[in-house]
């Protein structure tokens, strides 16, 4: 059936700028990590993409590897987009990424300018398009010259492949270097994408919102509900079919103590009238200078669980306080 998006797709959505630039970015982003590889049915993938973007999510979050196996999110994507989607391209902000390993030999993985392009041409190819809106350096590379990357992020904006680069996983310190040879190079850093939410927040501690305000780039961070453990998924112990079940190391983490924490900022969730979700969700965007976060569905009622974070109360310091005895991390 053909897809004709909702008139009032702009209507809830709360857009942010991204640090100093001329991109808005949605409060909530979907990210294509885990939920839409080959192993998970392409109907639900289409009814997430579908609904996300009826109810204003504009931003896609995909990189090389995103699968399984690799490449196969971003195969799926361009499935979805050339099927419903892609009438609406420009109302659509399509990242990917490389630094991860992705194929074998020394030009498949880390930061050479030699992986980052090639990347990039097949991410392009599976996904159908001519460019992507953002493309990230995925993570720091300890051996290739900072320079090297960023010289090659700045090459794949002027080649046409990206409109705007970013970097992802870098601490404050690896943001300002980057963000200073982009400037050198005209291209300016428009997004850190780091790890963050109640049970990890390495960031606070590492000045990285300061480190980015300074540098005028945004921030837009993954993981905002620590995989799952920050919704009411694993109140009642760990479903078939969830993400922990999967992991043995989630389900690891998922011991007592976890638990404990879960359930105190579970019952903070509901006196404040919303989901365990939806209060990660909004707690970790409680910083204007937060971008957006990325979330991870695999069902719709999950997306449209999320998405009711938009409309959260404001939180009290009493909140705060007693939201930071079990937020630690
Ligand atoms: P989340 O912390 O949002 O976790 C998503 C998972 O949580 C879902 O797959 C689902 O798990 C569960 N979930 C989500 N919403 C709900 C809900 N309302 N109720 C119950 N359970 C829920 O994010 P991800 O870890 O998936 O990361 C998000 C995105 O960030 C990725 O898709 C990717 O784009 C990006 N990312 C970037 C990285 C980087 O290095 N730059 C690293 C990791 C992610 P279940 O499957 O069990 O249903």
């Amino acid at each position: 059936m053909t897809y004709h998006p909702a008139d009032d797709r702009y209507d809830s959505m709360h857009y942010r700028r991204s640090g100093r630039s001329g991109l808005q970015l949605p409060a909530i982003s979907l990210g294509l990590w885990q939920n839409f590889g080959h192993n998970r049915p392409l109907e639900t993938q289409r009814d997430i993409l579908r609904r996300a973007f009826d109810l204003g999510v504009t931003h896609f979050d995909l990189a090389n590897n995103y699968g399984p196996p690799y490449g196969a999110a971003e195969e799926n994507f361009g499935r979805h987009l050339a099927a419903d989607l892609r009438p609406f391209r420009d109302e659509l902000v399509i990242s990917s990424k490389a630094g991860y390993d992705m194929w074998p030999g020394p030009y498949g993985n880390f930061g050479s300018r030699k992986y980052l392009v090639a990347s990039l041409d097949q991410s392009l190819r599976r996904m159908g398009l001519d460019y992507v809106d953002v493309f990230y350096h995925h993570r720091p590379d300890p051996d290739t010259p900072l320079e090297e990357t960023m010289a090659a992020l700045d090459h794949i904006v002027r080649s046409g492949r990206a409109l705007y680069v970013g970097v992802s996983n870098y601490d404050a310190a690896q943001v300002r270097r980057a963000a200073a040879i982009l400037a050198d190079l005209g291209t300016p850093l428009l997004i850190n994408q780091p790890s963050y939410s109640m049970f990890n927040r390495w960031t606070e501690r590492d000045g990285l919102l300061d480190a980015l305000e300074e540098v005028g780039a945004g921030c837009i961070v993954f993981s905002p509900l620590a995989q799952g453990m920050l919704t009411d998924r694993y109140l009642k112990g760990v479903p078939a079919g969830s993400r922990a079940a999967a992991q043995e190391w989630m389900k690891d983490r998922l011991d007592e103590t976890a638990l404990a924490r879960i359930k105190g900022l579970h019952a903070i969730a509901v006196e404040r009238g919303q989901t365990l979700a939806q209060m990660a969700l909004a707690w970790a965007l409680r910083d204007e200078r937060m971008t957006s976060v990325i979330v991870g569905a695999s069902s719709v009622a999950q997306l449209e669980d999320n998405l009711g974070a938009l409309s959260s109360p404001a939180f009290t310091d009493g909140e705060l306080a007693a939201i930071d005895e079990y937020a630690v991390g």
